[in-house]
């Protein structure tokens, strides 16, 4: 496990590089540039073979999606295909720069107008921008275009409704763009409650902010009748779309009658993510809500295809240039490889995975809403935290058997929360084995539960305290 730095490689005269002799006059190096010769910097003496050998120890020591299963729940970290690596590595996407004429772009902004249309079609909205740079920056985008919409109307609503099952992200996003949060509760099924939501609405009520299927994994059932209640009141419907993998090719948030939304394409489109990003949230709108996105908006004449800068009701931009263009490459080569009939079957799979593991675990686990679920579902640890072991050190037990912990203590509504999304790319292989672990796990609690309070035994680096890493990060040796 342990891997020593590059430094300790050197050796003096090693290189990863070797040239013919020099078949020219040597010459001085002018004064002025000597400056920039640092002796004092001790680089690596190293030859390629240490590099390559420091590196892929190094990336050993870590877990990601090409390792194994990653069941974290709301994330959606399936499988990333190399394909689409292959495609955003084409030279003619991957060289070239916006500030380029228009003309030689076209290729470009093709894809990225075929990745609106696509976008459009899964989710019935009517116009799409790219630029916010994941769901949260997606959110907020959004919230700035409710509260622009309201201000042309010269209408002052100050409240934007978030469900207690919501992601973090809702209410911040919402906070951010000055809007006041009021949270309402779910119901004992798990699902927003009509009469708290009524209560909830007036004429203050600027948005409802859902995730549907919600952060249980559970499609609200009066989906219709929310969405009616809010648009009743004057208010605007915004969808998460953070679980579209739940139901493309199935049910399409404009056809609910949401009026805005984001997708995570990083999420549902299979891109790498992870740790900060990259990410990509573009965001759906209804007609009468185009004219506020962030500008410029991408178009098509006959001829070409061109960004429409005259935008003058536009919240502005959101990210320099036209947003995160690489993942943009990889959704939309991942979209047209699967095609409409696999995005579906996508959603099928997703959602078959999720409850064959539901079906083994919850006789072990307690299981709190007991509703269907579509492409995750929440168990609670609170059966194994009484006999000794939390959550948490589950969790970190997991990692010892070598495979990743679900999304733990979120949704806030469910006690000692264990939130399982194995996405669609594991086989049945994998999903028995991650069953078989969590059941030695929760009998290991029974017999020793030491053993697993004190994992991870196995790892790099064993417990750590998270507060202190996020607040305090030591990021040197
Ligand atoms: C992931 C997620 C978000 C935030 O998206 P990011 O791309 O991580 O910013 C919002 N809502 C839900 C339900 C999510 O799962």
């Amino acid at each position: 496990m342990e891997e020593k730095l590059i430094k300790d490689y050197s050796s003096p005269g090693r290189r990863g590089y070797s040239l013919p002799p020099l078949e020219v006059g040597k010459s001085d190096i002018n004064e002025n540039l000597a400056g920039y010769l640092r002796e004092e910097i001790e680089l690596p003496e190293v030859s390629e073979v240490d590099v390559v050998r420091h590196y892929t120890a190094l990336s050993e020591m870590n877990y990601g999606v090409d390792s194994g299963i990653y069941p974290l729940g709301s994330c959606t970290m399936k499988y990333n295909p190399k394909r689409n690596e292959r495609v955003a590595r084409i030279s003619g996407l991957s060289n070239i720069h916006p500030y380029q004429p228009i003309e030689q772009l076209q290729g470009s902004l093709e894809i990225l107008y075929q990745l609106k249309l696509d976008l459009a079609e899964i989710s019935s909205m009517d116009e799409i921008t790219l630029q916010p740079a994941s769901g949260a920056h997606g959110e907020f985008t959004s919230l700035l275009i409710v509260k622009k919409y309201f201000e042309d109307r010269e209408e002052n609503r100050t409240k934007v409704i978030v469900p207690d099952s919501a992601h973090g992200t809702n209410p911040a996003s919402a906070a951010m763009a000055g809007f006041d949060v009021v949270e309402i509760a779910s119901n004992e099924r798990g699902m927003v409650d009509l009469d708290a939501l009524a209560e909830a609405l007036d004429e203050n009520t600027a948005a409802l902010m859902l995730t549907n299927p919600n952060t249980l994994g559970i499609f609200e059932e009066d989906i219709l009748k929310i969405t009616e209640m809010v648009h009743e009141v004057g208010g605007l419907v915004y969808y998460d779309g953070a679980n579209m993998n739940a139901i493309m090719g199935y049910a399409k948030p404009g056809l609910m009658d949401f009026d805005l939304m984001h997708f995570n394409l990083h999420k549902t489109f299979s891109t790498p993510h992870g740790g900060g990003g990259p990410g990509s949230g573009p965001v759906g709108v209804k007609d009468f809500l185009a004219p506020y996105l962030p500008k410029p908006v991408l178009k098509k004449d006959q001829e070409k295809y061109f960004w429409d800068y005259q935008r003058p009701k536009s919240i502005g931009k959101v990210h320099s240039f036209y947003g995160n263009y690489g993942v943009m490459l990889r959704a939309w080569a991942y979209i047209k490889t699967v095609g409409g009939k696999g995005l579906k079957e996508t959603t099928e799979n997703a959602v078959l995975n999720a409850n064959y593991l539901k079906a083994r675990l919850k006789k072990d686990f307690e299981l709190p809403y007991a509703e269907e679920s579509l492409h995750e579902f929440v168990l609670s640890g609170s059966r194994q935290k009484e006999e000794g072991a939390s959550t948490l050190n589950i969790a970190k037990r997991l990692l010892d058997y070598d495979q990743y912990a679900p999304t733990i203590y979120f949704p806030l509504v469910v006690k000692e929360a264990m939130m399982i999304e194995p996405t669609e790319t594991e086989n049945i292989g994998t999903l028995d084995h991650f069953v078989e672990t969590m059941l030695t796990i929760s009998r290991e609690i029974k017999e020793d539960p030491e053993l697993v309070i004190n994992a991870p035994h196995t790892t790099t680096v064993r417990k750590l305290d998270e507060t202190a890493a996020a607040r305090n990060p030591d990021l040197h040796w």
